[in-house]
């Protein structure tokens, strides 16, 4: 069965994939639809809400052969591999129904609606309030750093609905359509230049009762299972083939510069090559123990670290390599240009999804048992805590 569906998807992607990168997401859209459609866009979710329901075993067969082509895969990601698993795990039937088969077919977009001025590490702290009004919630307060929420048509937010309770628990996970009234995205450019992520303010918003994922006052579990969903996804994102900052590709451009022989660049190519492979084979474990239906937990933190030290390790690489290409480059130069992005972008995969700092401290508390950072905070209700201001 793995055979044919393998052999399928080669002589589709053959036919089908780009062969450059594409930047524009409505084509991005058209293309995910045509995935989709030929079989290859949420390949184990159930047919019954728009999936393949095929094998892991085939999903890994697809991942292996698509990595040679630059698909337009990251508009979708934050649905696909975060949201999308989430509402399977804890769903309604009518959620699922409505909202993963044109998630898998890029026909709509969602985002990520955790982070807040005062709450990115400490994520529980958010101040985002959610009240009752008759059957359905009002919506009040502000997030930050959301990304796609440029364009995305849905997001999944975090709100406090319980003050009066200690801020892990009184917060509760909406689906918020983010076209409706009250709803504003403000875009913030980062250091590469470009706008990727957005200050999301909510006034007045109007969920309906059964935007409510999961249970009212349990949203922190459904976080904790999105965050862990999201970890294994930052593992997988190992750089595309003929990517500037991947192993192959700086190989090639070391060889381009006459400086492949240069020892430090070689130890610098070797450490490229070791952290892509460890990201791989970390994120191949963690997702075939993930589609087994092995919670990953808490050594989902150990991927996230693999991927920021691959980004940074290749950043390193490049400024080594390409030299002062990596750093300055003449307008109209995409490869030069490229390289320069890749480069300033390596900081944020340690930033994004939780810190490193943050990933230590869990692989720490839950993974080896190490003494518990104090939480001198967490028996406290939010509301006492904001009284006092260490909230
Ligand atoms: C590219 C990018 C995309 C993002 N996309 C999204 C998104 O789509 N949705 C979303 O909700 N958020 C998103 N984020 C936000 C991200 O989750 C937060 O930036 C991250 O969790 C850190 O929070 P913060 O920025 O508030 O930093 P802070 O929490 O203020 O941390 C500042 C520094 O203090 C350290 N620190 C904090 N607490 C501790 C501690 N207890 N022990 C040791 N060190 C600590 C941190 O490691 C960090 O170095 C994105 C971020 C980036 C960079």
């Amino acid at each position: 069965m793995t055979e044919d569906f393998s052999a399928r998807a080669a002589a589709w992607l053959a036919e089908h994939a780009p062969r450059e990168p594409v930047t524009d997401v409505a084509e991005a859209r058209l293309f995910q639809r045509e995935l989709h459609d030929a079989g290859f866009a949420g390949i184990t979710w159930p047919a019954e809400y728009g999936g393949q329901g095929l094998t892991r075993a085939d999903q890994r067969a697809f991942d292996a052969l698509a990595r040679d082509y630059p698909l337009p895969v990251k508009p979708f990601l934050i649905g696909l591999g975060m949201i999308g698993p989430t509402l399977l795990d804890l769903g309604t039937p009518e959620q699922k129904r409505r909202y993963l088969r044109p998630m898998a077919r890029g026909e709509e977009i969602w985002c990520q609606l955790f982070s807040e001025p005062d709450a990115g590490s400490d994520v529980a702290g958010l101040t985002t309030r959610a009240r009752r009004d008759g059957d359905g919630w009002i919506l009040d307060g502000q997030k930050v750093w959301t990304s796609r929420a440029e364009y995305a048509e849905w997001g999944a937010a975090l709100a406090r609905t319980d003050p009066d309770v200690p801020k892990h628990r009184g917060i509760t996970m909406f689906v918020v359509d983010m076209t409706a009234p009250g709803v504003q995205v403000r875009p913030l450019r980062d250091m590469t230049g470009a706008v990727r992520f957005n200050e999301v303010f909510f006034d007045g918003v109007r969920p309906a009762a059964d935007a409510v994922v999961g249970t009212v006052g349990e949203g922190w579990d459904a976080a904790v299972r999105m965050l862990g969903h999201e970890r294994i996804t930052i593992t997988d994102l190992r750089l595309p083939h003929g990517h500037p900052a991947s192993h192959a590709a700086l190989a090639a451009l070391a060889r381009a510069r006459g400086v492949s022989g240069d020892p430090h660049v070689r130890r610098r190519l070797a450490e490229v090559y070791r952290a892509e492979r460890l990201a791989e084979l970390l994120a191949a474990r963690l997702g075939e123990e993930a589609r087994a239906g092995r919670p990953t937990g808490p050594r989902g933190s150990a991927g996230k670290l693999a991927a920021g030290r691959l980004a940074r390790l290749s950043a390193d690489a490049v400024a080594d390599v390409a030299g002062h290409t990596g750093l300055a480059w003449e307008p109209g130069d995409a490869a030069a240009a490229g390289l320069a992005a890749a480069l300033l972008d390596a900081p944020s995969t340690r930033i994004a999804g939780g810190t490193d700092e943050i990933q230590r401290q869990i692989i720490g508390d839950r993974v080896l048992g190490l003494p518990r950072e104090p939480a001198a905070d967490r028996d406290i209700p939010f509301s006492a805590l904001r009284a006092k201001g260490s909230a």
